[in-house]
C-alpha cells in the first residue's frame, strides 16, 4: 500500500474538474487544480535544494495556495511546518532556530523583517506567498512544470511539525507522520460518513490540527468540497448552509456566536447533516441550545496535536452533551493514577492516556519531554484529566495542569463551573487556583455574567454553599465582559493565573 499520504489523496481523488475549495470571492479550485499547482510549487522547493526529511516552515494567511503548498511539501518528501499568523518575530525567531528549515515561506509584507531572521536562524530560502495568488513562491511555480514525480516517503517519515500551542515553557515540536495523519483521516471520513457529495463550511485556522488534519485531509480523503472562510463569519455561514453546505466543524466559540444569530433555525439548518465541535470544552448547555434551535445534535470529538482525534461521539447513536465519545477504532483510551499510573476503575477520574496509529513520534529535539510523556508499554500521556462512564463515553475534566490543590484537597474546576454555569444568571465562567499563603492555592472564579444580571459574588458563593464542599468555593469571585480566549477557542488560563496571581498575597 502507497504510503505517503499525498498517495491516498491522489487515489480517491475524483474527477479533475470537481471544486475542492470555494473562496467568499467566488474563487474555485479544483481537483486538478491542486494536483497541478502542488506539482508546480513541489518543483521549486526541489530545486531551492529541499530534500527528503527537509522542513519547510511555513508563515502565510489562509488561502487555497496554502493548501497547494501544504500538497507540495507532501510530494516533495519535506515535512510540513505551519505557523500561526499570531506569532511574533522573536517567536518566529525561536521556530526557525529550532526547527532549522531548508526554506520559510511568509507573506510578502512581512518579508523586511523576517528574512534577517530566517537568515539568522540558518534559512537558504525565503519565499514568500500572499493572499492574492501573489508572492514570489506562486511567481516562480508559474513558470515550473505541472508534473513531478512524488518523493517515496514510508509510513513512519514525518509529514509534518506542529508546535503545541503551550502557554507555558517552550512550544514544543509534534512530530507527525505519514501514516499518523493518513490513518486518522480515513478513521474520520468513515465515522463521520463523508462523501464525495459533502460541502464542508471550513472557517478554521489551517495553523492547527483541526483545520488542516481534521477538517482538510477529512476531505480530501472523502473527495468532497469546501467554503473557504478566512475567519468565522455567522452571516456568510448561515448563507452557505442554505447554498449547497452539509456539514460544518468548529470550535466552541462558533456554536455560542451562531446561537447569538437570529437567523440560526431550523429551517436555516435543514440542508445541513453534521455538526462537530472540538479543541476546547463544549458546554453541555451549549449543545442543548443548539438542537433546541436546530434539531441537530452537535457531534463532539476529543484530540490533540500530539494524537490527531481520539475520541468522538457515534454518527448514529447518543451524542452525550458534555462528553466527548468513544474511542475512535483502532486507537485505545485508558484513565490512570497520575502518581502511580495505576489503571483505574471505571468511573474514576484520571489521567487519559491513549495509543494507536494516531499518536506522534515525539517532540523534535527534546528526546527527554518525549521519554516523560509515554508509558513503558506506549501510551502517551496527554495530561488531560477525565472518566469513562458505564457505557463507554470519555468525558474531560480538566487538565493535569488545572488542577487546583488548597488546604491539601484536589479540587477539579470543571466541577465548580459546572455549579456557576447552572445559575440562571451565568453564562460561562472559569476557575482557576492562584497562590494563597494560608491554603497553597486559593479556587478563585471569573464569571461572565448574562447582561442586566443582578448578581455579586456574595451571591454566588452562598448559592454555591448548598451544593459544594466548603473547601471547593471560590474565595473570591471577579465578574468579566469575557474569559480569555485563544484563536482555538481554548480558555486561557494560564493567563487568568498571571492576572491574579498577587490576590490572595498579605500585604
Ligand atoms: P491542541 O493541541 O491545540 O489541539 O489542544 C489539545 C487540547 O485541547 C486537549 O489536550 C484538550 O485539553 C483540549 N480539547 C480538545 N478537544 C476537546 C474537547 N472536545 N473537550 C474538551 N477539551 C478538548
Amino acid at each position: 500500500m502507497a504510503a505517503c499520504l499525498y498517495d491516498h489523496f491522489a487515489r480517491r481523488a475524483p474527477s479533475p474538474g470537481k471544486v475542492f475549495i470555494e473562496t467568499p470571492e467566488g474563487r474555485k479550485v479544483t481537483y486538478g487544480d491542486l494536483a497541478a499547482g502542488s506539482a508546480r510549487i513541489a518543483n521549486v522547493l526541489a530545486d531551492r535544494g529541499v530534500v527528503a526529511g527537509d522542513r519547510v516552515a511555513v508563515q502565510v494567511d489562509k488561502s487555497p495556495d496554502a493548501i497547494l503548498l501544504y500538497l507540495a511539501c507532501l510530494r516533495a518528501g519535506a515535512v510540513f511546518l505551519p505557523l500561526n499568523t499570531a506569532y511574533t518575530p522573536a517567536e518566529i525567531e525561536y521556530f526557525l532556530g529550532d526547527a532549522r528549515p531548508r526554506v520559510f515561506v511568509c507573506e510578502p509584507q512581512n518579508r523586511d523583517k523576517l528574512q534577517a531572521v530566517a537568515m539568522g536562524a540558518g534559512v537558504s530560502h525565503v519565499e514568500t506567498l500572499g493572499v492574492r495568488e501573489d508572492g514570489s513562491l506562486l511567481e516562480a511555480a508559474r513558470a515550473a512544470p505541472e508534473i513531478f514525480e512524488d518523493v517515496v516517503r514510508g509510513p513512519d517519515d514525518l509529514a509534518a511539525i506542529l508546535y503545541t500551542s503551550g502557554t507555558t515553557g517552550r512550544s514544543k515540536g509534534a512530530m507527525l507522520s505519514h501514516d499518523n495523519l493518513a490513518s486518522n483521516a480515513l478513521t474520520l471520513a468513515d465515522y463521520w460518513r463523508f462523501t464525495q457529495d459533502d460541502v464542508l463550511i471550513h472557517a478554521l485556522p489551517i495553523y492547527h490540527t483541526h483545520g488542516l488534519f481534521v477538517a482538510m485531509n477529512t476531505m480530501l480523503l472523502a473527495g468532497g468540497s469546501m467554503f473557504f472562510l478566512p475567519k468565522l463569519d455567522p452571516d456568510l455561514m448561515l448563507q452557505l448552509m442554505g447554498r449547497g453546505a452539509t456539514a460544518m466543524m468548529g470550535v466552541p466559540t462558533f456554536y455560542t456566536r451562531l446561537l447569538q444569530h437570529p437567523g440560526l433555525t431550523r429551517e436555516a439548518t435543514k440542508n445541513m447533516r453534521l455538526f462537530v465541535s472540538g479543541s476546547a470544552p463544549l458546554l453541555a448547555e451549549t449543545h442543548r441550545e443548539w438542537t433546541q434551535r436546530t434539531g441537530h445534535a452537535i457531534l463532539e470529538r476529543y484530540g490533540m496535536t500530539e494524537t490527531n482525534m481520539n475520541t468522538s461521539n457515534p454518527y448514529e447513536g447518543d451524542r452525550v452533551p458534555g462528553a466527548v465519545g468513544f474511542p475512535l477504532p483502532g486507537i485505545s483510551v485508558r484513565i490512570t493514577n497520575p502518581e502511580t499510573a495505576a489503571i483505574l476503575p471505571q468511573g474514576e477520574i484520571g489521567m487519559i492516556e491513549v495509543k494507536g496509529p494516531n499518536v506522534f513520534k515525539g517532540y523534535w529535539n527534546m528526546p527527554e519531554k518525549t521519554a516523560a510523556e509515554f508509558r513503558s508499554d506506549g501510551f502517551f500521556i496527554t495530561g488531560d484529566l477525565g472518566k469513562i462512564d458505564s457505557r463507554g463515553y470519555v468525558s474531560i475534566v480538566g487538565r493535569d495542569k488545572d488542577l487546583v490543590i488548597t488546604g491539601g484537597f484536589n479540587v477539579y474546576p470543571i466541577e465548580v463551573e459546572t455549579e456557576i454555569d447552572a445559575l440562571p444568571s451565568v453564562i460561562e465562567s472559569a476557575v482557576v487556583g492562584v497562590p494563597h499563603p494560608d491554603f497553597g492555592e486559593g479556587v478563585t472564579a471569573l464569571i461572565v455574567a448574562r447582561k442586566g444580571a443582578d448578581i455579586g459574588e456574595r451571591q454566588v458563593i452562598a448559592a454555591l454553599e448548598t451544593r459544594l464542599a466548603k473547601f471547593k468555593l471560590p474565595k473570591r469571585v471577579f465578574f468579566v465582559d469575557e474569559l480569555p480566549r485563544n484563536a482555538m477557542g481554548k480558555v486561557q488560563k494560564a493567563a487568568i493565573r498571571a492576572t491574579y496571581s498577587d490576590l490572595y498575597k498579605k500585604s
